[in-house]
C-alpha cells in the first residue's frame, strides 16, 4: 500500500528519502563500526548545540522525547533538590507529571496556554522559595507553537543560582540556541523532531559537572541517563538495545542537517514557510490563536473559522485535506476548538501554497 501524502505535524514529520534509505541495514551493535556512527552522533549533537566537549556531553536514549525527559528528570534531580516548572501547555505539564511519578519534590507555576511564561513571576517565585534548586521550562511549547523566553528565564534562574532544565524538544535544530548565553545546564530533545530522523530515540545534552554527580540518583534501571552515559563514554556502546535503523537515519539526517547550512538555514526555510503559511491562512479565514510575535517558526494553531454557513467539520476537513495529500493535526485545547499545522520536516513554501488552496477549496464548498 502506497500512503502518499506529507505529514504537517510536529514529529513523526516527514523525512527525505535519503533518511528513509539508510533503515534498509540490518546492522549489528557491538562492533567498532556502529560504536562509531554512535560517537559522531554524540559529537554532532554537540556541535549543533555549539557547546565545548569539555564543557558539555552528549547522551543518547531510547524511546521517545518524553522517555529522554522522564530519564533526565529521575537521574539529576535528588532527594534533596526541589523543582520548579512553568508550564504554559501540555508539555509543560508533563514534566510536572512525570516529577509527581517520580516523588520527586516539585512546585509549579501555571501560566494560561495562550501567554508566555513570565521570567517577572518565575523571579519572583524564586525569591520566595529558596529551597528550589531546579527550574524547568519547554522552549517551543508544541500544543500552541508559543516560544518561551529561555535567554531571560535562564539569566533569571543564573540570578539565584538555581540548575535550568529546557525542554527543546520541537525547537533544537529549528531555532538556535546559544545554551551558554541562556545558562541552560540541561536540554532535552528527540530524533523526530527537527533534526529530521525517525522516531526511536531521544537525547540530552548536559553539563559535564553536573552529571558527574549523579551516579545512583536515577530511580529507574532503563532510564538511568548517568549509567548510558558511562557506557557510551566507556565503549561507544549503548546499554540496552539500540534502535539500529534509526540511528542510520539520525546520522543521516544529521549529515543532511549540515548540508543545508545548519541551523540557521533550517531556521530561515521553517521561517519562512511559517509566516507564509500564517498570512495565506488569514486570508482564507483562520485566525492564529496566540499573538504573532509569541509564535515559532515550528507550529500554528488555528482556531476554528467563525462566519460559516454550515457548523465546521475537523473530521471531514482532515479527510479532505489528507485526500490533498496533507496531514494536519487536531488541536490540545480544552477551552477552545483548535487545530494545529506544523511545517517542520522535508516541507517547502510550494507545500504551504498547496496546502493552503486546499483549505481554501474546502471552504468554498
Ligand atoms: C514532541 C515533544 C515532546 C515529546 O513527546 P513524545 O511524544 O514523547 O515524542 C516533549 N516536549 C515537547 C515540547 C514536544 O514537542
Amino acid at each position: 500500500m502506497k500512503i502518499d501524502y506529507k505529514l504537517l505535524t510536529p514529529g513523526p514529520l516527514t523525512t527525505t528519502d535519503s533518511v528513509k534509505q539508510e533503515m534498509l541495514v540490518d546492522h549489528c551493535t557491538w562492533d567498532d563500526d556502529y560504536k562509531s556512527i554512535t560517537r559522531d552522533i554524540r559529537t554532532q549533537l554537540l556541535n549543533v548545540a555549539g557547546v565545548d566537549s569539555d564543557k558539555y556531553t552528549s547522551v543518547l536514549m531510547q524511546g521517545s522525547g518524553t522517555f529522554g525527559v522522564e530519564a533526565l528528570l529521575s537521574t539529576v534531580l535528588s532527594d534533596d533538590d526541589r523543582l520548579l516548572v512553568a508550564t504554559n501547555g501540555a508539555y509543560g505539564l508533563r514534566i510536572t507529571e512525570i516529577a509527581e511519578r517520580h516523588r520527586l519534590n516539585v512546585v509549579s507555576y501555571d501560566e494560561d496556554f495562550a501567554n508566555p511564561i513570565s521570567p517577572e513571576i518565575v523571579d519572583s517565585m524564586l525569591a520566595a522559595d529558596p529551597s528550589i534548586t531546579v527550574f524547568a521550562v519547554v522552549h517551543c511549547e508544541t500544543t500552541t507553537g508559543l516560544m518561551n523566553d529561555i535567554e531571560a528565564l535562564g539569566a533569571i534562574a543564573k540570578k539565584h543560582n538555581v540548575d535550568f532544565i529546557v525542554d527543546a524538544m520541537s525547537s533544537f535544530g529549528a531555532v538556535e540556541i546559544d545554551m551558554e548565553k541562556c545558562g541552560i545546564d540541561y536540554l532535552v530533545s528527540s530524533a523526530n523532531k527537527c533534526i529530521q530522523g525517525v522516531p526511536g530515540f531521544s537525547f540530552a545534552i548536559i553539563r559535564r559537572d553536573l552529571l558527574e554527580r549523579c551516579e545512583g540518583r536515577a530511580r529507574t534501571l532503563s532510564l538511568d541517563l548517568y549509567d548510558q552515559w558511562k557506557g557510551l563514554e566507556a565503549d561507544g556502546k549503548w546499554r540496552y538495545t539500540s534502535p539500529t535503523h534509526v540511528v542510520l537515519a539520525f546520522a543521516q539526517a544529521l549529515r543532511e542537517l549540515d548540508a543545508e547550512g545548519g541551523v540557521a538555514a533550517r531556521q530561515a526555510r521553517y521561517s519562512g514557510s511559517q509566516k507564509l503559511l500564517v498570512r495565506r491562512m488569514k486570508e482564507i479565514g483562520f485566525e492564529a490563536y496566540i499573538d504573532e510575535d509569541l509564535h515559532s517558526p515550528v507550529i500554528t494553531t488555528f482556531l476554528y473559522p467563525e462566519g460559516q454557513t454550515k457548523p465546521f467539520n475537523f473530521q471531514e476537513m482532515y479527510d479532505f485535506l489528507k485526500a490533498g495529500g496533507y496531514a494536519i493535526y487536531p488541536g490540545k485545547l480544552t477551552e477552545v476548538d483548535t487545530f494545529r499545522i506544523g511545517n517542520i520536516g522535508e516541507i517547502y513554501e510550494e507545500d504551504i501554497n498547496k496546502l493552503c488552496d486546499l483549505f481554501a477549496e474546502y471552504l468554498q464548498d
